[in-house]
Parts: structure tokens; C-alpha cells; sequence
């Protein structure tokens, strides 16, 4: 054994590294060497060999390695809703399906055992991070926590009862509570999640204004995500929910906005200038008819723009490939521009922009050293990924999430050669079966 040969825990060598920094760049036969859970090293494999000798030594030939994905927002225990009901309107799917029904079952076992389907599709479609927003945080974190994912989890808070909260203060004092249990948690950042804001009154964001700021924590909502929203606001309220947000004091950099399909011009400016963070979902906003996100806008801008998949019940699934494509596309049809959103941008939407949205970006987001590493591998060995003369054309817009073939979390396999290392799939499948036998049944409400 060599002893100038330095000790690392991980060598993985690829094909190709794509580390999203610097920008608009593609490593062909390197390596990366992981020390705990961090990137201590990304340099040519032929360097590799000579300077590094791991406990665990990962070739992937025919592969190519990404920063994790980050899923800049969803509802993770909704994935037990996925094709529960479709082609409706955002407010009739609320109304008459979804919220009844969340109503009647969503409790601390269907959000556990939702995650655990979510966190199960996420992995093997490569996403390491996710944003989660739903009743029962407390289940979500376990969920988050036996399967070793990172996330930042909001705890909702909205006006009406539910069986997690009876009403606005209860829900404010139970999140309170889980940010306190999840303060040392390396995985998992709580931030405030006001439903969106026809959900919360002003007192309570004005609350939030004020809580976020002294904790410093990240505050998510769904925000101008159709135009009967912003209307329905105007009519009630005289403002635009931006303007009502702006007016209580929460546009800043804490501030994630979800959405956002339905803006004006000044509203892009205002949103720069406060520094905000859009969160783009393509597919929930074309399955809902919500609008477009001006996705190139904003960007031109300045402003951070990061993305997700929503909930799995209006996408319809978490595969965050399938979203980079989608917004690519979305953006060059509404702009009636070919060039706009090219490849590069889009898998920083997906990655680094996500994790500037959470104040991550120093520790996640894109393959350099020192940061943490949350890596995705994915095999182009096969024959619809041929042939590749670009491995980030094929990741963009050939590809989609099921040929992902590795994924670390915090320097720890999750995902070896498409194989589970940590979740147990049996137990769940069982899981879903009973949540499906019993919720199939459940009639729609009624006006
Ligand atoms: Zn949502």
C-alpha cells in the first residue's frame, strides 16, 4: 500500500462531471473525492489515482455526475393523491376534492407514509433535497430522518381547522415547536409556510414578518399562482397579494415565492429590488391551467428563480428531469425564443438556484469543494441516451429520472446501481395499497 496515497471514504470516477460552478462547464473523465460528508477533491481521474486511496472506489464509465437535485417546493404526503383526481381547475380541485379529503384522512400516519413515497420516487429520480410544505411536519421529519434525505421542511399555516391544528395560533405554536425539535438536525431546515395569502389573515403574517426575521428562517408560500387569485384579492382587499405582502413587511431574501404566474412588469422590479426568490413549477401550472411564470424575465432581472414539482396530486409526478425539460420548454414558447432557458440555466434552476432559495448555496447546490455532497449519477450506457454528444443535452431533454443509478446524501449512498441501500420498498408498497382501498371510496364534496 502506498502511504503518500492520502485517505479519502469515497473516489468516484466518472465519465462526465457536470458541476453546475463554473458555470457552463463539463469534466470529461474525472474524479471526486469524498471525506466524510463533504467534496474534498474534484480533479482528473489519472490525478485521482495518484494522490487518493478510498475505502469505497465507484467507476462509472458510462455515466454522468450532478450535484443532487433540489425540489424548491412540494407536498410530499400528497404523492398518496397522485391521478386522485385530475382535469380540474385549481379551486374546484381544492374545493370539491382535495381539501375534504385532507380534511377527513391526513394525519400522522398518511403524512408519514406519503412522505416516505415521495422521499422513495425523489431518490430514484435523483432529487437529495426538497422543500416540503404540509399538516403533520412532525411526520414528515421522520419520514425525512429514517430515510436520511435533506430537506427544508415548512409547517403549514392556514386559517381553517385541521387535525394537525385547530387555527392560526395553534398552527404557529405547533410549527414553533418543531423548528425548536429540528434545530440541531443537520438534514432538515424548518421554515414558516402560510398556505398562500388567501389562506392567512395579515395578523398572522404579520406575525411571521416579525418571528422570521429574530429566528432568521426562510418563509414559503404559494403566491399569484392564477388570475382569479389576484383578482378575487383585488375585489376583497383593493391590492394585489404582492402589494399586500410588500405593505406588512415580508418581501425580502427569507421570502420564497411559488408561482408567480400572474406579474407585471413593476412587479418583476419589485421582486428584484426585495431580493425575493421565485419558485417556478411548469407542470402544476400547465396541469392547472394557472398561467406562465416568466421564467426569462425574472432571470434577466436578477432574480433568483429556482424549481419543483408541486404536489404529486397536480403534476403528476416528483421526477425533476421531467421538469427541467418542461420549463426549457414553457420558457422558449412563451417568449417565442429558442435560445432562452438553455440547458445550463435550467439544471441550475434545479440545483444551485434551489439552494440559494433555502440560504444553502454555500453548502449545496453544485459539485466544488467543500461542499456537501449530495451527488446524483446517471447512466448513459443506454440506447435511448445514444448518442451523446452532449451528457447535459441528454440529462435536459432526452432523459428522464429513472435512469439514475447512484445517489449520496450528506457523503452516504442511497442509491446504488438503482438499488435501494437504506429504504425499505416492501413495507411501503403495503403502506399504499391500504391508503389506496381506503381513500378510493371518498365522494367528491358538493357545491
Ligand atoms: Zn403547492
Amino acid at each position: 500500500m502506498d502511504s503518500s496515497l492520502q485517505s479519502v471514504d469515497i473516489l468516484i470516477s466518472a465519465r462526465w462531471v457536470v458541476p453546475v460552478v463554473p458555470r457552463d462547464i463539463i469534466y470529461e473523465n474525472y474524479s471526486i473525492a469524498v471525506l466524510k460528508n463533504r467534496v474534498l477533491d474534484i480533479l482528473p481521474s489519472d490525478e485521482a489515482v495518484t494522490k487518493y486511496r478510498a475505502d469505497s472506489v465507484v467507476e462509472l464509465n458510462e455515466h454522468v455526475l450532478i450535484p443532487g437535485m433540489i425540489n424548491a417546493h412540494g407536498h410530499a404526503a400528497m404523492t398518496l393523491l397522485r391521478g386522485y383526481a385530475d382535469d380540474l381547475s385549481l379551486m374546484d380541485w381544492l374545493n370539491k376534492y382535495i381539501w375534504p379529503l385532507e380534511t377527513k384522512w391526513a394525519d400522522f400516519d398518511f403524512v408519514k407514509d406519503g412522505t416516505t413515497l415521495a422521499i422513495a420516487e425523489m431518490l430514484r429520480s435523483g432529487t437529495t433535497c426538497f422543500s416540503e410544505l404540509y399538516f403533520f411536519p412532525d411526520a414528515a421529519a421522520q419520514a425525512m430522518l429514517e430515510n436520511k434525505v435533506r430537506g427544508q421542511l415548512c409547517f403549514p399555516i392556514v386559517q381553517f381547522a385541521s387535525a394537525w391544528a385547530k387555527d392560526e395560533d395553534d398552527y404557529l405554536h405547533k410549527g414553533l415547536q418543531v423548528h425548536d425539535d429540528q434545530r440541531n438536525n443537520e438534514l432538515i431546515k424548518v421554515a414558516f409556510g402560510p398556505h398562500s395569502p388567501y389562506a392567512v389573515s395579515d395578523q398572522l403574517l404579520h406575525r411571521v414578518m416579525v418571528l422570521s426575521e429574530e429566528l432568521d428562517i426562510p418563509v414559503h408560500l404559494h403566491l399569484h399562482e392564477t388570475r382569479q387569485e389576484v383578482e378575487e384579492a383585488v375585489a376583497q382587499t383593493g391590492k394585489r397579494p404582492l402589494q399586500r405582502l410588500a405593505d406588512i413587511g415580508l418581501l425580502s431574501p427569507r421570502l420564497q415565492a411559488v408561482h408567480m404566474t400572474q406579474i407585471t412588469e413593476q412587479e418583476i422590479g419589485v421582486i428584484a429590488e426585495n431580493s425575493v426568490h421565485v419558485i417556478h413549477c411548469p407542470e402544476s401550472n400547465l396541469k392547472l391551467a394557472s398561467g406562465f411564470c416568466p421564467v426569462n424575465q425574472l432571470l434577466r432581472s436578477g432574480v433568483n428563480v429556482a424549481l419543483g414539482t408541486d404536489g404529486a396530486a397536480s403534476n403528476n409526478d416528483l421526477d425533476m428531469f421531467g421538469e427541467m425539460k418542461t420549463a426549457a420548454l414553457m420558457a422558449k414558447a412563451v417568449e417565442s425564443d429558442a435560445t432562452v432557458l438553455d440547458a445550463h440555466t435550467v439544471l441550475r434552476l434545479a440545483t444551485l438556484n434551489g439552494a440559494k432559495a433555502m440560504g444553502l448555496e454555500e453548502q449545496l447546490g453544485s459539485l466544488e469543494k467543500g461542499k456537501l455532497a449530495d451527488l446524483v449519477a446517471v447512466d448513459l450506457s443506454h440506447l435511448e441516451s445514444q448518442p451523446v454528444y452532449s451528457p447535459l443535452s441528454q440529462l435536459v431533454y432526452a432523459h428522464r429520472g429513472s435512469r439514475v443509478s447512484h445517489v449520496w446524501v450528506n457523503g452516504e449512498i442511497l442509491l446504488d446501481d438503482g438499488q435501494f441501500t437504506h429504504l425499505n420498498a416492501d413495507p411501503l408498497r403495503e403502506a399504499v395499497q391500504q391508503w389506496r382501498d381506503k381513500l378510493r371510496n371518498q365522494e367528491p364534496t358538493q357545491d
